[in-house]
């Protein structure tokens, strides 16, 4: 049985390959993850479990990792699902937070996994902002079209080597493709999911 570290709404294959099981969902005949955590792969069965909840209030300036989840007229649903600086720690089930659609954030989209700063936590709602250093902005998006990661090209512009499509949209994060859980995060993410 093969396990690695997925986050939520990448893409793990597709319906004519696998059997989905608890945490995938399916669009399209594509298979996504819903959550941040383990990927197991058994035969053609595939299914991601999340991982365990610290207990953690967020603090204004941290930074955290989160992923759009939806957008209304003027803000964004963003689910924080770590804390990346100073603290690290997973964040499950996510924590909700929202950012305005106010430039840098505007043109980020559904899925697409950010790193963003704490602005305010008053009244227990959270709000966060892409407003700030270079490393704040999307470190990894799917094409829209076919589900593919999108690679980063010149300036903010990110590039489907899949299908040829080109978005230009959004601020991309000076770490767009860093993993955060390849680096330490990996061994506090199997201490926690093992307890
Ligand atoms: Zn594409």
């Amino acid at each position: 049985m093969k396990r690695r570290i997925v986050v939520p709404g990448e893409k793990l294959g597709v319906v004519e390959e696998f059997i989905p099981n608890e945490g995938i969902r399916e669009e399209n005949g594509n298979l996504y993850s819903l959550y941040l955590g383990s990927l197991y792969e058994k035969d053609v069965k595939l299914s991601v479990r999340p991982f365990k909840r610290p207990v953690l209030p967020l603090r204004p300036g941290e930074i955290a990792l989160g992923e759009v989840r939806s957008a209304d007229r003027s803000s964004y649903n963003i689910h924080l699902v770590a804390l990346i600086k100073p603290r690290k720690a997973l964040l499950n089930p996510p924590v909700q937070a929202v950012m305005s659609k106010r430039p840098p954030n505007l043109g980020v989209r559904p899925s697409d996994i950010l790193l963003v700063k704490i602005n305010s936590t008053k009244s227990g709602l959270i709000t966060v902002t892409m407003n700030g250093p270079p490393e704040l902005g999307v470190i990894l998006s799917f094409c829209p079209v076919c589900g593919a990661p999108l690679r980063k090209g010149v300036g903010y512009t990110l590039v489907c080597e899949n299908c040829g499509k080109v978005y230009l949209d959004k601020k991309i994060s000076s770490r767009y493709g860093w993993n955060p859980f390849k680096e330490g995060m990996v061994a506090y993410a199997k201490k926690r999911s093992t307890r």
